[in-house]
């Protein structure tokens, strides 16, 4: 095989039969296909090449390609196929930031899946940021847009607050996001697709009235993809990210996930320590001190037990 028909690119899309690839930020898409060897390289993840992978591709006389080659992922983001299943899917690789858009109000976001979804990039070391959109609707609820703030920011995470009905930070964003593959995510509702839409309105993502959510179907398979910016950078959509399970991780791993936890876990009496039962434990001490937040140790002892269902 020629040597010119080697190329090296990213994985923008994938569907159903086959893998769109551009060498980013040039944006100039070939089709590719995969070897059958290819995908038994990881049994436990049901798509063995996830959007934003690097790839070789050996180009083909009629202009597709046929992927030969994944290069290691720097990190991912995954989740469970199912619930109590031991497959897992990966989402998206080789991620430059997540934003994790959530809601206080129509609908509002679940603080489990939010420290889910925190624990889930610490574990696989993807820098994350929270975004809280609509704040056009927050007027009569400052005082828990204030603690919200409040409660993540003492964890260690950045909010930035925006409204694409008023257009709020949306520049700030835009900024944010050049030079980046970026991973949009959140519940269904919180605005993803508008705010995508907002940062480029050539993108024209779909957007649903909150009161058609009941007509989607449950099983409808999405796929996600690598979309240009026009001001710069690439995001990466990803549609109704439900049920973030937690892959793998030992119990005494889990708190090491939680920035605030980490940082005093080094006192605790016992090592390694799950911060439950045993006596003098720092991180129990930084709870009853007020140091870390109920709510944060809540979700912890959640995911330590929801972890306990697959081992
Ligand atoms: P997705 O499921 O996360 O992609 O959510 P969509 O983008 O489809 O938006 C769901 C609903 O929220 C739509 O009716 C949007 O018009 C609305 N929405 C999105 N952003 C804002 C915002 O900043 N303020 C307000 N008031 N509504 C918004
Ligand atoms: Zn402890």
């Amino acid at each position: 095989m020629d040597k010119e028909t080697i190329k090296q690119a990213r994985v923008v899309k994938h569907t159903g039969s086959h893998y769109l690839v551009s060498d980013l930020p040039e944006w100039k898409l070939t089709k590719c296909i995969v070897r059958g060897k290819l995908r038994l390289t990881d049994s436990r993840t049901t798509n063995p090449i996830a959007v934003g992978d690097m790839v070789d591709y050996e180009l083909q006389s009629d202009g597709t390609g046929i992927i030969t080659k994944i290069y290691p992922r720097h990190n991912y983001i995954i989740r469970k196929s199912a619930n109590l299943s031991k497959e897992s899917h990966i989402i998206a690789a080789n991620i430059d930031m997540a934003y994790l858009i959530v809601t206080l109000i129509c609908p509002k976001t679940p603080l489990p899946f939010i420290d889910r979804f925190l624990v889930t990039c610490e574990a696989y070391s993807v820098p994350v940021k929270i975004i809280l959109n609509k704040c056009d609707l927050y007027e009569e609820i400052k005082e828990s847009v204030e603690s919200f703030k409040d409660l993540y920011k003492s964890a260690g995470y950045t909010t930035i607050e925006v409204s694409c009905t008023t257009g709020q930070n949306i520049e700030i964003l835009k900024e944010e996001c050049k030079g980046k593959i970026t991973l949009f995510a959140g519940i269904s509702g919180v605005g993803k697709s508008t705010l995508i839409n907002t940062l480029d309105s050539s993108l024209n993502l779909k957007t649903r009235e909150i009161s058609e959510y009941h007509l989607q179907g449950k099983h409808t398979t999405t796929f996600y993809e690598i979309l240009p910016l026009r001001s710069g950078g690439f995001v990466i959509d990803s549609p109704g990210i439900k049920g973030f399970g937690l892959i793998e991780m030992k119990p005494e791993e889990l708190s090491h996930y939680f920035p605030e936890m980490l940082r005093v876990l080094d006192n605790c009496r016992f090592a390694p320590c799950t911060h439950t039962h045993e006596p003098d434990c720092a991180v129990k001490k930084a709870v009853d001190e007020g140091i870390i937040a109920p709510e944060r140790y809540i979700s912890y002892l959640g995911m330590l037990e929801e972890g306990s269902k697959y081992r």
